[in-house]
């Protein structure tokens, strides 16, 4: 648990600062008024919260599906008409993902990679979106205070 104002960690207390409930150390909440102890269980709630917030990563189709999936079905041994057969799906389709001109959607992936043992689909992670969101956070109501009067 981190103080709001000053991101030092220790016992926390609920204060109002300026109007917004902030959880800060002893000895930032000289700047508000305290309405009471941070208990555990609420600690715990609000640590809950921020995992929440944290975006989830999204799958996405590795780039050479193509090449995976008909090399996938070239060791099983199996043509595309009967790779189509197994998978329930049209001939044409094997044709046009193996080609590389049809996206397959996640779905139709996972069917894939089932069928084939191979991957298909990772996890991709918005690498900008995160830092962009820790510097954020990073920016505490003490500096806000700090900035407003300047
Ligand atoms: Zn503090």
């Amino acid at each position: 648990m981190l103080c709001d104002m000053c991101g030092s960690s220790g016992s926390m207390f609920k204060a109002e600062v300026e109007g917004a409930v902030l959880t800060v150390c002893q000895n930032c909440s000289r700047f508000g008024k305290i309405l009471g102890a941070v208990k555990q269980h609420e600690v715990e709630k609000i640590r809950q919260k921020k995992a929440e917030e944290k975006p989830e990563a999204m799958d996405i189709i590795v780039d050479n599906y193509a090449e995976k999936i008909r090399k996938g079905r070239e060791e099983l041994g199996l043509t595309q008409k009967d790779f189509a057969k197994k998978l329930n799906e049209k001939e044409s389709l094997i044709h046009q993902l193996e080609s590389g001109n049809f996206h397959p959607n996640i779905e139709l992936a996972k069917k894939l990679q089932k069928a084939l043992g191979i991957k298909l689909i990772e996890e991709y992670e918005e690498k900008h979106e995160e830092l962009r969101h820790e510097k954020a956070e990073g920016f505490t109501i003490g500096d806000f205070i700090k900035t407003k009067n300047k």
